[in-house]
């Protein structure tokens, strides 16, 4: 069980009022979430303490922080059980870790007229990447049905695999309908297809355990914002001989061995991927919260969110005229993305937010997967570790507020 108070205390800016006077009332984890005092003074120390560029220098400082710097890739390493640190390639985000495999894999591996399985409920950043190579080198892209009630139609994917496609890439749980794909299970399905599989992990690493040796991904990515970490910090954790074999993605210093005037030799794993002066404070911040979220136990994270789950489900069925996206509890992370009759979402998101109540509304970055159910954007609340049921009941009276206002009117 967590301590909710004592959580609650790390995190500085929960304690914000918002709007003269108004409890802050933070509901939009999924898209950010707030960093503990940890992350804050560990970038704080570095930059007053340790400063300097890494790798290149043999001086204490340039010691200090590329010594800070790997030490967060051996974290990120051990946190979601990758065999060997090298596999841990440092981006700015997960669009950054997805763009990376289309670019540096995709671009080598593919050709015109191969296949790329995605599902209909990705993020734009695992799309749009690959419509890219749809333009350049005129790939095939088809998406795994999502049924009526939000899950995703395996018997689809099975079809789909008879495809033979080269790669199958799939969020591990919805941004929007807060579905958890069975993982494990899709992956081994692909595999035995022949594809490599690629799984989106901005919505998982940072909510429940994951461990890439048991679900044998060939790459996950995720990003440093969404578990307590930094923004300008991404992962990408790839399989060994696939990494060996891909191209670098960007060019510059430190992702080279040797440069002459003729040509350039690629640097070792993880570097050969780690084109420039990278986010240095930013590694080292995401490497506090790994800290952080290991102390507190990832599966009791995972209890917290789902009582959370549980609580605001029931209670937003109190609610008259909402429709939530995916309203069983069951495989399904601390996200509710919903509708309230007619009301236009952002109208929802702002009302509640004059009462301090942080929440989303659009198409979340799926615009695609809101054509599926032919709404153009809903609003969302988004849980995490530090939020409480005591917010929950603010949320639903903020929402019973909003309907009174517009149904009335
Ligand atoms: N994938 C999923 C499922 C997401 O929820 C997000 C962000 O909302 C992303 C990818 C993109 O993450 P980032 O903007 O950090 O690259």
């Amino acid at each position: 069980m967590l301590d909710e108070q004592k959580i609650r205390a790390d995190f500085p800016i929960l304690s914000r009022e918002i709007h003269a006077g108004k409890k802050l009332v933070y509901l939009d984890s999924a898209a950010s979430s707030q960093k503990p005092s940890v992350v804050i003074d560990a970038m704080d120390h570095y930059y007053r303490h340790s400063n300097a560029n890494i790798h290149r220098g043999v001086h204490k400082l340039a010691e200090e922080a590329t010594d800070l710097y790997e030490q967060a890739r051996k974290k990120i390493a051990v946190f979601i059980n990758a065999p060997k640190q090298k596999q841990i390639i440092y981006t700015r985000n997960t669009t950054e870790s997805i763009n990376l495999v289309a670019q540096s894999w995709g671009r080598k591996f593919l050709k015109a007229g191969d296949l790329v399985v995605l599902t209909q409920m990705e993020h734009h950043s695992n799309i749009v990447p690959w419509h890219m190579l749809v333009a350049q080198l005129g790939i095939r892209l088809e998406f795994t049905r999502v049924t009526p009630d939000g899950k995703l139609d395996l018997d689809h994917f099975k079809q789909l695999l008879a495809q033979e496609p080269k790669l199958v890439g799939f969020t591990h749980m919805s941004n929007v309908l807060g579905t958890i794909n069975p993982a494990k299970e899709m992956i081994s399905l692909a595999h035995a297809a022949g594809a490599i599989t690629l799984v989106d992990g901005a919505q998982s690493v940072p909510h429940f355990p994951v461990d890439v040796q048991d679900l044998d991904c060939d790459f996950l990515a995720f990003s440093s914002h969404k578990m307590l970490g930094p923004t300008g910090l991404g992962v990408l954790y790839g399989k060994l001989d696939l990494l060996r074999q891909m191209d670098p993605f960007l060019g510059g210093g430190d992702m080279i061995k040797e440069v002459k005037f003729s040509g350039f030799t690629p640097n070792e794993l993880p570097y050969k991927f780690e084109a420039g002066t990278p986010s240095i404070a930013e590694a080292i911040g995401i490497g506090a919260a790994i800290d952080y979220l290991s102390e507190l136990g990832m599966d009791s994270v995972e209890v917290h969110e789902q009582n959370l789950l549980t609580y605001g489900l029931e209670r937003i069925s109190e609610v008259p005229g909402v429709t939530v996206f995916n309203a069983d509890p069951r495989n399904k992370g601390g996200v509710i993305a919903f509708t309230i009759g007619s009301i236009h979402p952002h109208d929802v998101a702002q009302v509640l937010d004059r009462s301090g109540i942080a929440v989303r509304a659009g198409h979340h970055c799926a615009q695609p997967l809101h054509e599926v159910f032919s709404i153009p954007a809903t609003t969302r609340a988004s849980f995490y570790l530090y939020n409480t049921k005591n917010e929950i009941d603010a949320f639903i009276e903020g929402l019973f507020a909003v309907q009174k206002y517009f149904m009335a009117g």
